[in-house]
């Protein structure tokens, strides 16, 4: 049983019914509705750069015929009778569980943020109907503040809001508006990115489009009315126009089953296996486990590789000897039709050179290709990554053919708020 119908849940359930084989196994896929929505178009929506309806394509028909698609709320994991209970009151009984039912978004934990000024002076682009919103917002915005925020971490693809100030910095010269706009992107982190090398590179070019870095900044109140972001220790930073990434956490149903989650809703898994540290026959891919990877789709198709192995060796008594090593492969938008491309590990820092070998697109440098990339994405996510197919050259270990060294070290401006 699979729980959740997104990038995680459609995608190993595909892969486990091709290696299983049809008819040998009983998958059964649940999720609260029947919208799947490419949340990675969701960046473009603001700008009138993606169709919103384009978007989003039925659950169902992203998996093979003969997988079960159950659409219910899930209420429960009742984990010492292999059951999950449903929001209709009937339950469903499992051999093996996949919890892939991704992060949550919880603007209500930060006082003020779904408060006065929601939706009118402070937007999020992380949900289908926030995209929306903030487009027609964007349209009408012809100078002043615009901050762009995140409030704290883990947040799923931490490179798309600084792929927001990059694409809002070429919006506004688009419109030839952008001498009147200040753009500031705010972070709780003491760069613009969580791993050092990648954040030198992302705050100098912060710094080249002319966006203020603000650093070290933990949101603790957002005054829609007023227009300011106040940080716990008494910053603030006025704003015109803000657009922020509120809070993630686990999904709520996980907080009502006992021994399943930790304190924020995340499941508790190994980092290799993928098999969750409360069952043996319980599994997690995706933005769901606790892992030390981002919380991302590219990374949730390298799990799907191994993942499936794993529940195969499991159903056949057979060791889990197939190893996730945390690779993230993630292209970031950087405006005016280029974008830059980062591939690292748990182990290994973003490198310069090529990906996924000697000819292929180059790292940790904007070029044209990758911005191509990163379009072709989209097709590659419907056609190839949710059906559970291979793309060629791309597996799940991280390659090192055709990485150079790191790049030397440059200089990142950073500012502090009042
Ligand atoms: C703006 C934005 C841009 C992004 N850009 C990129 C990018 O460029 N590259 C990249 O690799 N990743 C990107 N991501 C991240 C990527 O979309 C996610 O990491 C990925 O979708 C995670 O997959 P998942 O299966 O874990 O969760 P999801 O795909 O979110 O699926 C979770 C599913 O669980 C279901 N569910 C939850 N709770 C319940 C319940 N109680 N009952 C029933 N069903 C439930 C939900 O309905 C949902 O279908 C982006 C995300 C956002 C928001």
């Amino acid at each position: 049983m699979v729980l959740g119908g997104g990038t995680g849940g459609t995608l190993i359930a595909n892969r486990l019914w091709r290696l299983l084989g049809p008819g040998s196994a009983e998958i059964v896929v649940v999720d609260a509705d029947d919208e799947h929505v490419y949340q990675p178009g969701l960046l473009f929506v603001p700008f009138g750069l993606a169709d919103p309806a384009g978007l989003t394509r039925p659950r169902h028909r992203q998996l093979r015929p003969g997988i079960a698609f159950r659409r219910a709320a899930i209420d429960r994991v009742d984990l010492e009778q292999d059951a999950v209970w449903l929001a209709d009151g009937t339950s469903l009984d499992y051999d093996v569980l996949v919890v892939a039912t991704g992060a949550r978004l919880i603007p209500e934990e930060t006082e003020g943020l779904a408060g006065p000024g929601w939706m009118e002076k402070v937007f999020t682009f992380y949900s289908l109907d926030g995209a929306v919103a903030l487009r027609s917002a964007l349209s009408r915005f012809d100078g002043g503040r615009l901050v762009v925020g995140m409030v704290d971490m883990p947040v799923k693809c931490p490179v798309a809001p600084l792929e927001f100030s990059f694409l809002a910095d070429w919006y506004f010269r688009r419109r030839k508006v952008r001498d009147r706009v200040e753009l500031t992107f705010v972070t709780p982190l003491d760069g613009a990115f969580t791993k050092p090398v990648a954040s030198r590179e992302l705050g100098g070019l912060l710094s080249a489009k002319g966006v203020n870095l603000v650093t070290e900044f933990n949101t603790g109140e957002v005054d829609g009315q007023t227009g300011r972001l106040i940080s716990y220790d008494g910053r603030e930073i006025p704003f015109d126009l803000a657009v922020m990434v509120p809070l993630h956490g686990g999904q709520a149903y996980v907080d009502r089953s006992p021994g399943l989650g930790d304190e924020l809703g995340f499941i508790p898994t190994d980092e290799q296996t993928l098999q969750s540290k409360a069952r043996p026959n319980v599994f997690v891919i995706g933005d769901a486990a606790d892992i030390p990877a981002s919380k991302a789709g590219s990374v949730a198709h390298f799990e799907g590789e191994i993942l499936a192995r794993n529940i195969t060796s499991y159903l056949t008594g057979e060791p889990l000897d197939a190893a996730f090593d945390g690779h993230t492969n993630c292209f970031i938008e950087t405006g005016f039709g280029k974008a830059l491309l980062i591939d690292f590990n748990y182990d290994t820092e973003p490198l310069t050179g090529r990906f996924p070998g000697r000819l292929g697109l180059p790292l940790l440098r904007q070029s044209r290709l990758n911005h191509a990339g990163k379009l072709a994405f989209g097709w590659l996510y419907w056609h190839v990554l949710l059906p559970g197919r291979e793309i060629p050259a791309v597996r799940s270990p991280m390659p090192a053919a055709g990485k150079c060294a790191l790049p030397a070290p440059g200089p990142v401006q950073t500012r502090k708020a009042r």
